[in-house]
């Protein structure tokens, strides 16, 4: 018997408290300081006693025979595999690269705009391909940009064709958008089966008009709060996304305060999301403003804190940490983070498919075109789908493993030039401060 290699053992912040998990047995537990001291004890030496404690540690499977846990890990893995055979899959449809945003921190300000421009023709072309190559599966589409809501007649045709196209083939649509002409385009959203439209608000009107303002200057606050309002009027599900900075993250109590006071809060058509800023496709200005995965993380568990109201308008996931305490149970191992290629594909307005949101519109990303003739590039393809825990070298060996998934090919791809190369997240980090906000302070 020995001490699995999937275990993740840690303090819990700001407490005498440890934490173990072990995501291959499906177990987790808070251990006491003189427990915690026993199991330091069997980490460095295999020869420990087989007490009443050991036996509870085996039969919960933070320690295993070594054959089992290998046997165990194989049938965890095709578990995953043939699960996700059958997962839904995420097309996205970028109308454009353009914007009438200007925002701080744009990453898709380099981007060529070609000259093409979307037309009905690629629209039913998208819908052919994407019913044959994805038949029998399980999917919806996300309009994407650019700003795919542009306020002008030819725009709004053309995103009634797609969402009729939609509907013809029974699919829901999410659409992610700077919010700006939510209120012009309600009674288009309408006629379609829209499943979320993902709203970016970056905090209270001055410090969001600082960071996402038109060309030209002009803020924007105003209108996206009214379009918020009048897609929650329709029952039209908002996911509002701050995209958080220390430029803006102090902002956040006062954020979640204007969320509770317009009663967004109490929808059941309203969810939030913080995304962080970060630095993936080109040198930001200002990279000293950006958080780091773990940084980010702490400051809002301080903020939260300080101002508890913040958990009405979002509750951080500190890994796999808001998942046990809502479900009382762990989630199932995750062997692959990146659903590129496999749950997620991205198409452009020029005809071009890409694995995912992160790669498009850039050339040498491209995988393949559905239009005006269908190509593919197979090998690297394949290589997309390959990439999983047990394809990254370093993955292998790595103990928190089943709950980092491998992170981001782009991210990962963008640092090494390989795709099947890591990008590591800070599990145990973020475990430790999630024990301590779900298990001693949100209780
Ligand atoms: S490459 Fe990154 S952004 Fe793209 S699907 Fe994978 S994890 Fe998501
Ligand atoms: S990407 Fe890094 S942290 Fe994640 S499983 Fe691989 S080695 Fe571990």
């Amino acid at each position: 018997m020995i001490y699995s290699r999937y275990n993740i053992f840690s303090k819990i912040r700001e407490s005498e408290n440890y934490f173990i998990m072990n995501l291959l047995s499906g177990s987790a537990d808070i251990l006491s300081s003189e427990d915690a001291e026993k199991v330091k004890a069997i980490q460095n030496d295999n020869n420990f006693p087989y007490d009443d404690f050991v036996r509870e540690l085996a039969g919960k499977g933070y320690l295993m025979d070594s054959d089992e846990e290998a046997r165990l890990y194989r049938q965890k893995y095709l578990d995953f595999i043939n699960s996700r055979d059958k997962d839904e899959i995420q097309l996205f449809f970028i109308t454009n690269y353009s914007c009438n945003f200007a925002c701080s921190y744009c990453y898709q300000d380099q981007y060529n705009n070609p000259k093409q421009e979307l037309s009905i023709e690629l629209i039913d072309s998208f819908f052919q391909y994407i019913q044959s190559e994805f038949a029998g599966r399980k999917k919806y589409i996300t309009v994407f940009g650019g700003e795919p809501l542009l306020n002008n007649p030819k725009q709004k045709l053309l995103l009634k064709h797609l969402i009729e196209n939609a509907n013809e083939s029974n699919l829901e649509i999410c659409i992610v958008t700077n919010g700006y002409t939510l209120e012009e385009y309600i009674s288009i959203l309408k006629s379609g089966k829209i499943r979320e439209i993902q709203v970016t608000l970056d905090g209270t009107e001055a410090i969001h008009n600082k960071r996402r303002f038109l060309k030209g200057g002009a803020g924007t606050f105003d209108r996206i709060v009214r379009g918020i309002d009048a897609c929650l009027e329709s029952q039209i599900p908002i996911n509002l996304r701050m995209v958080a900075d220390k430029e803006n993250i102090n902002n956040l109590p006062e954020l979640a305060q204007l969320a509770i006071d317009r009663s967004w809060t109490n929808s059941p058509w309203f969810k939030t999301q913080i995304g962080r800023n970060y630095e993936l496709h080109h040198c930001q200005s200002a990279n000293d403003k950006l958080f780091s995965r773990i940084s980010l993380f702490e400051r809002i568990f301080d903020l939260v804190r300080q101002h508890p109201h913040i958990l009405q308008f979002y509750r951080p996931a500190y890994s796999v940490a808001k998942f046990l305490f809502e479900n009382g149970d762990l989630p199932d191992p995750l062997f692959d983070s990146c659903p590129a290629c496999k749950t997620e594909w991205a198409f452009d307005y020029t005809g071009k498919i890409y694995p995912c949101t992160a790669t498009v519109g850039k050339d040498e990303e491209s995988i393949g075109t559905f239009y005006p003739s269908v190509t593919r590039n197979t090998e690297l393809i394949d290589e997309w789908k390959r990439r999983d825990i047990t394809s990254i070298e370093e993955c292998k060996e790595c103990n928190v493993q089943l709950a980092c998934g491998g992170g981001c090919g782009s991210v990962a791809k963008n640092r090494t030039g390989n795709i099947c190369s890591t990008d590591c997240r800070p599990v145990k980090e973020l475990l430790e401060i999630g024990f301590s906000a779900y298990f001693n302070d949100y209780k």
